[in-house]
């Protein structure tokens, strides 16, 4: 028992031994705190390649049998398979959570035919995911190994910003978003930190701008609490997780991976999104993922 539900027991109980003494007005404040809205729920997903199984249909079998609501496929050419995506999760108690990348190309690329690759692959993956009723499409503006890339300067966000902007209306009209991740320095030194992530959102003037936080990048934060709260309502879309020692299941690194203070910011966010897995494992899958989203349940309730 938690210290808020210690303390909701504990008022509720002294009100009912009050109650022949005072009358109507304990038993409302009582009734009151039990038609509070319902807690948020931790919703979790997982992307493909997490649940044990020979096919998609034995995956989904997996994930529904633990409670597993969203599912995150790779968005390469994501178009050829949104109707054996919907036919496998047709009748289930699963929904597309977010699509993970999958364009060629780059928006930040110099080179004019690589940023046309991404302008036509990536406005594909995103029709694709308003059909799948996707929150969103992933997105890296450039990981470090992709060159040339357009300098690191004040002309460079605005571009970022102005082309995004474009990017968002394109998505809203799809009914879906566009989701900037954040990746830790060694991989893409460009947008390293949730909350600069979300200035970008601000600044792209387009609601179909959103972005996310990866536990596992979030090594560069100092407060997964303070970096979600950052994104706040207005911008957070999604949540990757994995373990924060060497990117498998979380619980595999044991006492580092704690995500009780992310929780907390997504519990008073009300975050209505997913919390996807996004990891490997050293171990048994059969074993590793059950351990780990056990981990994630009892984490959530601590938060
Ligand atoms: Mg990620």
């Amino acid at each position: 028992m938690n210290r808020r539900q210690f303390l909701t027991g504990s008022i509720c109980g002294a009100a009912s031994v009050a109650v022949t003494a005072s009358g109507a007005s304990l038993l409302t404040s009582c009734a009151g705190a039990a038609e509070k809205k319902p807690a948020t729920e931790l919703r979790i997903s997982f992307q493909e390649g997490i649940a044990p199984g020979a096919n998609l249909g034995e995956k989904l079998d997996y994930m529904e049998s633990m409670g597993i609501v969203g599912f995150e496929p790779w968005g390469g050419n994501l178009a050829s398979r949104v109707g054996e995506i919907q036919q496998a999760l047709s009748g289930r108690n699963i929904k597309v959570s977010a699509i993970c990348a999958g364009f060629s190309g780059f928006i930040l690329a110099e080179d004019e035919s690589v940023k046309a690759q991404f302008d036509s692959t990536m406005r594909d993956i995103v029709a694709a995911a308003g059909e799948l009723g996707s929150t969103g499409v992933i997105m890296v503006p450039a990981f470090n190994h992709q060159n040339p890339c357009k300098p690191h300067t004040l002309e460079t966000r605005q571009y970022l910003c102005e082309q995004l902007h474009e990017l968002g209306e394109y998505a809203l009209k799809h009914n879906t978003t566009v989701i900037l991740e954040p990746l830790n320095r060694r991989e893409a030194h460009y947008l390293r930190q949730v909350a600069d992530a979300a200035a970008i959102c601000r600044d792209s003037k387009s609601a179909g701008v959103k972005c996310m936080g990866d536990f596992w990048h979030m090594q560069e934060e100092t407060s997964d609490y303070a970096a979600l709260m950052a994104a706040g309502k207005d911008y957070l879309q999604h949540v990757h997780i994995a373990s924060r020692g060497r990117r498998i299941m979380p619980g595999e690194d044991g006492e580092v991976d704690n995500y009780v203070s992310g929780f907390r910011a997504l519990k008073e966010l009300e975050y209505p999104y997913y919390v996807s897995f996004e990891c490997g494992t050293k171990g048994d899958r059969n074993q590793t993922v059950k351990a780990a989203v056990e981990l994630m349940r009892a984490q959530w309730e601590q938060a």
